[in-house]
């Protein structure tokens, strides 16, 4: 098993981490990414800290990308209620566009073979996976792991329940230079939706927001819709009126789900976004891409061994601590989204949070993870 090669389809930040993990234990790795480095993604750049001991074990010094240390989040509700808190374990703000890059940089100097191509297809057959690409390469492996993010051409190939469904989100994000306090993280709601807004490197603002298309749609423009609906939060007024656009135009993305979906499937074992994704505004989407990436790393260097015998027990294996690590945070960031989305029940959560803000804390924690701990 050992001295085949590992295919990761998709080199986000899931698929870069399980590369540099999976390299630097002596294995070879593949990793098919669609895209150029380095690009920026619709994203809202704040990582939570529980991350650090293992980037740090996979020596990822992020400090030398001269990120901002985030430790103070501030909250309004549509009409600006404010609740200001500590983050129990804070984190850091860093733009993807360096994230990622810096991660592709570390994947090749351990040498994965990082090739720039779309997978088309992926087929199981007698214990072997045929992948197929778009530049006609036929690839095979016995391990595939699947990091092709919230939404993929391999999602319909597979034919998954959640890309059946259509999904109401869809996201807008760009950067921008002003006035914003470097250790805060902002999450101020707006009529169906939310912006989630921090420093990133380089003293640039992101802000990133979240929306319903059927609000959408109503307005001509992203600068109607800003102007209109989602300056309508006077905090969200000030900040974007106090800052000034730094890209030619917002990004924006659509069809964001955030409905379940399986951590293995077809025999792929599912790592970030593709596994599930949480509702940003736990911002806890990144440090699970880059935890579920550590826990498959470690379960394929270890395999096989007495207790993993069978592709079965590792598939079985990896679902359940999947599942025990990730499973509750994802429900309890969609219950958050419901009750913050709603106008009246998120006035309410801010009247009782200003009274006991110890349940914010605890909120907060619910939606995150502890320190990943490091074993070898
Ligand atoms: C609006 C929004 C705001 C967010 N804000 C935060 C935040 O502040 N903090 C946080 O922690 N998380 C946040 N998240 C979540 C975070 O962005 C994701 O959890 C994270 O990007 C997951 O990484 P990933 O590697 O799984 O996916 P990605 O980073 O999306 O990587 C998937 C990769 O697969 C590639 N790919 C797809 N299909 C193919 C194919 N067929 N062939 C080859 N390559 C392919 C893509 O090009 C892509 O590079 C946010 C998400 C959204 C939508």
């Amino acid at each position: 098993m050992k001295d085949l090669e590992i295919i990761i389809i998709g080199g986000g930040l899931a698929g870069l981490t399980a590369g540099i993990h999976l390299s630097r234990k002596g294995l070879r790795v593949i990793i098919i990414e669609k895209n150029e480095f380095p690009k920026h993604k619709v994203c809202g750049e704040y990582i939570s800290n529980e991350v650090i001991p293992y980037l740090e074990w996979l020596d990822l010094k992020i400090e030398d990308l001269k990120p901002t240390y985030i430790n103070k989040l501030q909250f309004s509700s549509i009409k600006g209620t404010l609740i200001n808190t500590n983050l129990p374990l804070g984190g850091f703000g860093i733009s993807r566009y360096e994230l990622d890059n810096y991660l592709y940089k570390k994947a090749l100097s351990n040498r994965c073979k990082i090739v720039k191509d779309v997978v088309d297809s992926v087929v199981f057959e007698k214990e072997k996976f045929t992948i197929k690409t778009s530049n006609g390469a036929i690839l095979s492996s016995n391990i595939v792991i699947g990091a092709f993010g919230k939404r993929s051409n391999i999602d319909l190939n597979l034919n998954r329940k959640f890309i059946q469904q259509k999904s109401p989100w869809l996201a807008v994000k760009a950067h921008y230079l002003g006035d914003f306090p470097n250790d805060l993280v902002g999450l101020h709601n707006f009529e169906g939706g939310y912006c989630v807004i921090s420093k990133i490197e380089n003293e640039k603002i992101n802000i990133c927001y979240l929306t319903k298309n059927s609000s959408f749609k109503e307005y001509k423009s992203i600068s109607d819709f800003q102007d209109l609906v989602v300056k309508q939060n006077p905090h969200l007024n000030k900040i974007f009126e106090d800052s000034e656009l730094i890209f030619d135009k917002p990004l924006t993305i659509g069809q964001v789900s955030f409905s379940p979906k399986k951590a293995v499937e077809n025999h792929i074992l599912m790592i970030g976004d593709t596994a599930g994704l949480i509702h940003p505004l736990c911002g806890n989407g990144m440090a699970m891409a880059i935890h579920s990436a550590k826990i498959v790393s470690e379960l394929i260097v270890d395999y096989p061994n007495n207790d993993i015998k069978t592709r079965a027990d590792l598939e079985k294996k990896y679902q359940e601590i999947w599942t025990f690590n990730f499973y509750w945070r994802l429900k309890a960031g969609r219950f958050l989204a419901k009750v913050l989305l709603n106008a009246k029940l998120s006035e309410l959560f801010l009247n009782v949070v200003t009274v006991f803000p110890f349940l914010l804390v605890m909120i907060i924690k619910k939606t995150h993870g502890k320190p990943m701990l490091i074993e070898n």
